[in-house]
């Protein structure tokens, strides 16, 4: 696809611009601070930040905490940390709870006008009222209250006068209208809550569509984008930006959502995750937030990369899980120097090679990218190679090491497996091999081919690290009840090796990247590498059809 048409929002901008209809383009990305991004969210910061930047307007960060009962500190600064991390930066930081006063006049305004009502129905009351798609809602027995009794009561629902629930206030629209959504909903509740930003100063809090269009209108915004489900929302929205007579009007976009295969996307299952104790925390290498994406390896560009190039259209389809692998192959390939380590050690000992001695080879850090240098490698008796790279009695098409057959070692020699060890179980312990001299790796030897090629690391000067083997979290997202997906998690979504690495990867720092020849791209996990314990995370296996 070309990137450059395959959003929908940008013809539109295009056209806004270009007809007058604005003279620059305002966007926002409105959060709410009720947990930590995901990758569907990443979607709408491209999105939202990337139009602002392309087509040199503004985007604010705008934190949409109206309800105090879910919303945390803890959340409004990760998601800060994680929009930067992606790449981005606001123009202004906003919070939907500093408009409160102002939303609560204009709720005034309505009442003034005629086109708001205090209800003292219940929420059950007003869902069991509120009709079908084929049968209209009934009127509430409050409806028709006075202005200056809904006003009175309005400011003693301010006032702390009644508990939760007690009341209501509602837009007075039409009860039969064909969108639900206009048939007098509800736009203030009473919560006596602390408010994360505003603390005790509220115990009424505007409902999420009343206060986003104020919201949009307050800040200027132009393009206010967000998913479809809110389509059927749409009308409302335009609704209370007429009826509470802000200056500014803003119109409301719809884009699909990005959906991803064996992908919990929704914030309240995260938490689940989380607070059950399934992943060790938010940033989990195997959650799909931004911070477990980081933690795992994934770059800002490896995301941009794959969000531009999925586009934006109206509909929501569902990308598979995998796809975000080909752009980080893709950003690393020339970054992450090339290296080696042994997963599942099994000791080879090099028969003809004479004790004691050492020699450092030369190896490319990156043939892709030769102004990365070489490394040195040391080479000596014995050494350390997979355990699947050796069968006693392999199959067809095997071309690793078992008894009569030679291969090769990576930026080494040529090995010939002449016997091996078993331990009291029958497990082979140790492979014994003899090496030829003449087929140094770099020599020119050509006087005879092997057809399989081995990483290794060198016994005596092998580190050993910790490797951290990840697959879906999930099997399927097909359920979709409460709290079901948590019976359809993969039980092998975590496997961890203890295995080595070569010496000169000693002091590897948190979230360095590398790529493990024949293994894949790994990053330096930051929580749990120490001083004398180095934790790899696999980011993404190579594309290569090998498998161990
Ligand atoms: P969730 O459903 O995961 O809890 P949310 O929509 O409740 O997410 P918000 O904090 O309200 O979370 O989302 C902020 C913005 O991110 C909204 O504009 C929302 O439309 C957008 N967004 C959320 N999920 C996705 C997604 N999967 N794809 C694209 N945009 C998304
Ligand atoms: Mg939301
Ligand atoms: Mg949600």
């Amino acid at each position: 696809t070309n990137s450059a048409s395959n959003n929908f929002i940008r013809q539109i901008i295009v056209e806004d611009l270009q007809e007058g209809r604005v003279d620059e383009i305002v966007t926002r990305f409105p959060p709410e601070p009720n947990g930590y991004l995901h990758i569907g969210h990443a979607k709408s910061i491209c999105l939202n930040f990337g139009m602002a930047e392309e087509f040199k307007g503004r985007v604010n960060l705008r934190f949409d905490d109206t309800n105090p009962l879910k919303e945390d500190q803890e959340y409004v600064d990760a998601i800060k940390e994680d929009v930067e991390w992606l790449g981005f930066k606001w123009n202004e930081l906003r919070f939907a709870s500093d408009y409160f006063e102002e939303m609560y006049n204009r709720a005034v305004r309505l009442i003034q006008k005629g086109k708001a009502f205090v209800d003292d129905q219940s929420a059950d009351q007003i869902r069991e009222t509120r009709g079908t798609l084929t049968e209209p809602g009934k009127n509430s027995p409050y409806r028709e209250r006075s202005i200056e009794e809904n006003l009175d009561l309005f400011a003693r629902m301010r006032a702390g006068e009644f508990g939760n629930g007690e009341k209501v206030l509602r837009a007075k629209i039409d009860m039969s209208s064909p969108n639900i959504n206009l048939r007098d909903p509800v736009i203030y509740r009473i919560a006596h809550a602390t408010h994360h930003n505003t603390g005790d100063t509220w115990c009424i809090y505007p409902m999420y569509a009343f206060a986003h269009p104020i919201e949009d209108a307050i800040e200027g915004i132009t393009h206010s984008l967000c998913t479809t489900e809110f389509e059927d929302q749409r009308p409302f929205y335009d609704w209370v930006v007429q009826e509470t007579e802000m200056e500014n009007v803003p119109h409301q976009y719809e884009f699909g959502r990005l959906n991803m295969t064996n992908t919990v996307m929704s914030k309240r299952k995260l938490k689940l995750l989380v607070d059950e104790g399934v992943v060790d925390g938010w940033d989990d290498p195997r959650m799909p937030t931004v911070s477990g994406l980081r933690r795992r390896g994934f770059t800002p560009e490896s995301i941009r990369s794959f969000i531009r190039e999925l586009g934006v259209s109206k509909s929501s389809g569902t990308v598979d899980s995998k796809y975000l692998d080909h752009f980080l192959r893709e950003d690393l390939k020339l970054k992450a120097p090339r290296t080696m380590g042994v997963l599942k050690p099994l000791k080879v000992v090099i028969t003809n090679y004479p004790e004691g001695q050492v020699e450092w080879l030369d190896a490319e850090i990156n043939p892709e990218n030769p102004e990365m240098g070489t490394r040195q490698i040391p080479f000596s008796r014995e050494i350390y190679i997979e355990q699947d790279d050796f069968m006693e009695e392999p199959p067809k098409k095997y071309f690793r090491l078992f008894p009569g057959n030679e291969v090769r070692l990576k930026h080494a020699y040529f090995i010939k497996c002449n016997d091996f060890v078993k331990d009291e179980n029958g497990n082979v312990v140790e492979v014994h091999c003899t090496y030829d001299v003449e087929t140094k790796s770099g020599s020119g030897f050509t006087g005879r081919k092997v057809k399989g090629t081995l990483h290794w690391v060198d016994a005596t000067h092998a580190v050993p690290a910790e490797f951290r083997l990840y697959e879906p979290l999930v099997l399927d997202e097909a359920e979709d009840g409460e709290g079901e997906f948590l019976d359809h998690l993969n039980p092998s979504s975590l496997i961890v090796e203890q295995g080595f690495i070569e010496p000169n990867m000693k002091d590897v720092k948190p979230h360095d990247k590398f790529q493990f020849f024949r293994h894949g791209y790994f990053n330096v996990d930051p929580k749990h590498t120490t001083e004398d314990h180095i934790v790899f995370n696999l980011i993404a296996s190579l594309k290569s059809s090998f498998e161990l």
